[in-house]
């Protein structure tokens, strides 16, 4: 008998998630995240970066608020276990700021070394440096600052530690804010002036960012009043000066808006959901997308389709993006091109639908002036008698048909692709429940969410914002009460309804 080789997919990537703000991962975490098939996440990484991963497996192992404690020798183990399962996989393991600093992530890489895995190491842009940046606190100045120093609060190594770093400018305590007190009063001792500048910085790069001022003397009173706690960098050095000129992010429009900080359900039931939730994260806002619905092969494999296609009505309607994406992958999966469809004039609803057509070298022959099967019925450049074939999903509705059918158009339908409902993951379900508002563009986003419900999760009664009138109809009839409804049809008045929604829902 050979030895068959095996090549194990084993492989883990520790990644710097950075400190808050999801715009601050490296384009090389984002790609690791793409890949990865297991993503064991931290409490500091923003899980708002699982969007990158939306087919992953994600684990929560922080240490904090999780059900039972895990150790970090538990992490380690898991981390190990987790990429040599189902013959291997890649794990993406996700830590707040850099990989490397503090968060023990040195310990994570030498477990993979020693089990003989193969491992990246990915870095971070740290919270030591980055959440004074957002403060508008540079770390070095020209002529004020030459060096600096990251130390963490936590270990009481004290006085003798501070001596040695008496030549350092600029020092950026981590961890240990509870211990602020004593660090400043060693500090003292150790020589350093008590009329140092100082700054505290919690939850630095989030909209939830909060910054308390003094002095060393003075700066753990003013943290305690402030009611500052962890997460939070002290820094402590004349830099701290220069936010009086830098303050920038804590200052801009958006920030500490109705939206700042809050969790804003985007639900999905299609495509085309990110501008919605750019325009709510410009807004401060945490976006939860959540997809509600999936989409599957037609239930004979597209048969129907491609025999419909073979018969060559004359004219071939797409009334979705994802009708074009299956038609494609169809096509494909027959060994066929875009030539197949070479003798059809084709009609595309909808600009996304066009462009996706686009994409693929196929320029559509006709678009309606407005999306809608009620445009296309009425628009369609058809004679009484010719032939039209609509590639779509089990769920079309009869509109269309009936339009054209009114004006003579032979109307022929093949299931080209089925739509399911989808159902969030656990973790997903549990940041949906904490959120502030929850977004719905559509009448049958309504539904899918409604058919959610359960002992577990009441959707019914959170505050929802509707893109306009018939879809607050359609959610007011799927049960939901709480209803505020955008006033005209664009992104940011969505947006604006879900502000008002997290609004009315705090008063
Ligand atoms: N590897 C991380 C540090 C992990 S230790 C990094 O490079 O940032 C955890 C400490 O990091 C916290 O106690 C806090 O001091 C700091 N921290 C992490 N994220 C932070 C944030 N967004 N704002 C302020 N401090 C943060």
């Amino acid at each position: 008998m050979t030895q068959a080789s095996t090549t194990s997919r084993a492989f883990v990537s520790l990644i710097g998630a950075g400190p808050g703000d999801p715009g601050l991962l490296t384009l090389r975490g984002q790609h690791a995240l793409q890949h990865a098939d297991v993503v064991l996440f931290d409490y500091l990484a923003n899980p708002e970066l699982l969007r990158w991963c939306p087919d992953a497996r994600t684990v929560y192992v922080g240490k904090k608020g999780f059900s039972e404690y895990i150790t970090q020798e538990q992490i380690n183990a898991l981390i190990v276990q987790t990429a040599q399962e189902n013959g291997g996989q890649r794990v993406a393991r996700l830590k707040g700021g850099d990989v490397f600093v503090f968060g023990r992530g040195g310990e994570e890489a030498e477990a993979c070394a020693e089990a003989g895995i193969p491992f990246e190491i990915v870095p971070g842009v740290t919270s030591a440096i980055a959440a004074p940046a957002y403060a508008g606190i540079p770390v070095t100045h020209r002529s004020v600052a030459r060096s600096f120093a990251v130390l963490t609060g936590n270990t009481r190594e004290g006085g003798a530690q501070y001596e040695r770093l008496s030549g350092v400018d600029t020092l950026l305590l981590l961890m240990g804010v509870r211990n602020l007190d004593s660090i400043a009063a060693e500090l003292i001792a150790a020589g350093r002036d008590p009329q140092t500048p100082a700054a505290t910085v919690q939850w630095g790069t989030t909209h939830q960012q909060r910054v308390a001022t003094g002095t060393l003397e003075t700066i753990a009173q003013a943290v305690r009043e402030a009611g500052l706690e962890a997460p939070a960098v002290t820094v402590v050095g004349e830099v701290v000066k220069l936010r009086d000129t830098l303050r920038w992010f804590d200052n801009m429009p958006g920030f500490g808006g109705p939206l700042s900080g809050k969790t804003v359900a985007v639900t999905r039931t299609r495509d085309g959901a990110s501008a919605l939730s750019d325009v709510l994260r410009a807004r401060g806002a945490d976006v939860l997308e959540v997809p509600l619905i999936r989409f599957e092969a037609a239930s004979d494999g597209g048969e129907a389709a491609l025999g419909a296609l073979r018969d060559g009505a004359g004219w071939l309607l797409l009334t979705s993006n994802q009708a074009v994406t299956a038609l494609f992958a169809l096509l494909d999966t027959a060994g066929l091109d875009a030539r197949a469809l070479a003798h059809l004039n084709i009609a595309a609803v909808g600009p996304s639908t066009a462009r996706s057509l686009a994409e693929r070298g196929v320029r559509a022959d006709f678009v309606p002036s407005t999306p809608g099967a009620r445009h296309l019925a009425a628009e369609l450049p058809l004679q009484p008698g010719e032939a039209a074939l609509h590639l779509t999903s089990q769920l079309a509705e009869d509109e269309l048909q009936k339009g054209l059918e009114a004006r003579g158009i032979v109307y022929t339908r093949a299931e080209l692709y089925r739509t399911e409902a989808a159902a969030p993951d656990l973790n997903k379900l549990e940041r949906l429940k904490n959120a502030a508002v929850i977004t719905l563009a559509s009448g049958s986003a309504a539904r899918h969410l409604a058919a959610l419900a359960d002992a577990d999760f009441n959707p019914l009664n959170m505050p929802v914002a509707a893109m306009g009138p018939q879809t607050a109809d359609a959610a007011r009839d799927a049960g939901f009460t709480r209803v505020t409804v955008a006033e005209t049809a664009s992104l940011d008045a969505l947006a604006d309804a879900a502000e008002r929604a997290v609004v009315d829902a705090a008063g």
